[in-house]
């Protein structure tokens, strides 16, 4: 198993706990009795474990490509998933089937092919976690490598494999119908499931509206969330430029103005600890300079964090640590 998987697998596992709770039965194939995982918290779930966003870069985040109105939007990633659940405040729609159910092709012909189904592939999120190798697809290099690449999902078909594998064992408990749609809050906690070959469109659209009650406040469509990514992404760009100071101002403008929703706030926090932790490493570094005896190249960093994190706590620990440097050289 990759360590990719199997901190996949571990990040699943509270979900798993939160279905088996509810349930009242173990974590599949694990043994471990339910009393001893963690369990769901009035604000939601247990913490996430390693392999979460918190350990990837904040900013390093990508902008998801724009969607075409008439077509569906499916991602594979739970993890993605969870993290733009969060930000949008919105509801998570764990798909899982495979090519060989019937259940799945006529759910595909009556309800995914509708045109209204892509305006809720715009509400909440849809994640295919979906099995089989017999179905349409085509190859596709992607930085010099060949990718299988679905038709049906848009997306590698590796990718729904995986998203299968890993969801059939967190949320087929009992029996279920095909497709089976899994309907979680943004904290990845199952509120209500859609399943089998009879469900309209209709089922899926009225579902979606009371999980968002469940989940309280407005959620953030795909296509703004976009562009608050978008506008993100450009601030955060423009730090070596213009300034991390100038530039964590302007998020924080930005946040004021634009952003009421608590999870992008969430994130916008993220992506201002990120900028000032790359100050931080600048003094880290200067400090290593002076101790290796080089006053001058500590000094010389030092001033220029004084510069480019201007009315930042940063700027004040550079101050504090220019000012340890010039004792340093005193007599
Ligand atoms: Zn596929």
């Amino acid at each position: 198993m990759s360590t990719l998987s199997s901190l996949l697998i571990a990040s699943l596992l509270p979900l798993g706990a939160l279905v088996s709770t509810a349930l009242g039965g173990e974590l599949p194939n694990s043994g471990v009795p339910v009393a001893a995982a963690a369990s769901p918290t009035a604000s939601g779930t247990p913490g996430r474990v390693a392999g979460t966003s918190g350990q990837r870069n904040a900013l390093g985040f990508e902008v998801p490509p724009e969607r075409a109105p008439s077509k569906p939007r499916w991602i594979a990633d739970y993890f993605d998933a969870v993290d733009e659940a969060r930000r949008r405040h919105c509801a998570i729609v764990m798909m899982i089937s495979s090519d060989a159910s019937e259940g799945f092709k006529t759910v595909s012909n009556q309800v995914y092919s509708e045109p209204d189904f892509s305006a809720l592939t715009d509400a909440a999120i849809f994640v295919a976690a979906f099995d089989g190798e017999d179905h349409a697809c085509k190859e596709k290099k992607i930085d010099g490598e060949k990718v299988l690449w679905c038709e049906i999902f848009d997306l590698p078909c590796k990718h729904h494999r995986a998203a299968h594998k890993r969801a059939y064992s967190v949320f087929v408990k009992k029996a279920f119908q095909n497709p089976l749609h899994a309907i979680l809050d943004p904290d990845g906690t199952e509120i209500a499931r859609v399943q089998g070959h009879q469900i309209k469109l209709d089922d899926l659209s009225l579902a979606l509206r009371e999980a968002q009650k469940k989940i309280e406040g407005p959620a953030l469509g795909y296509a703004e969330y976009r562009e608050h990514l978008l506008a993100l992404r450009e601030m955060v760009d423009l730090r070596q430029k213009k300034g991390w100071g100038r530039q964590i101002k302007e998020l924080h403008k930005y946040t004021a103005k634009s952003l009421q929703n608590e999870g992008m706030q969430d994130f916008v926090a993220e992506l201002e600890r990120a900028m000032l932790r790359e100050g931080r490493d600048r003094l880290r570094n200067a400090e290593v300079q002076l101790d290796a005896g080089d006053a001058k190249a500590a000094r010389k960093e030092v001033s220029a964090v004084i510069r480019d994190f201007r009315d930042t706590e940063v700027a004040t620990e550079a101050r504090a640590l220019k000012k340890k440097i010039e004792d340093a050289r005193r007599p």
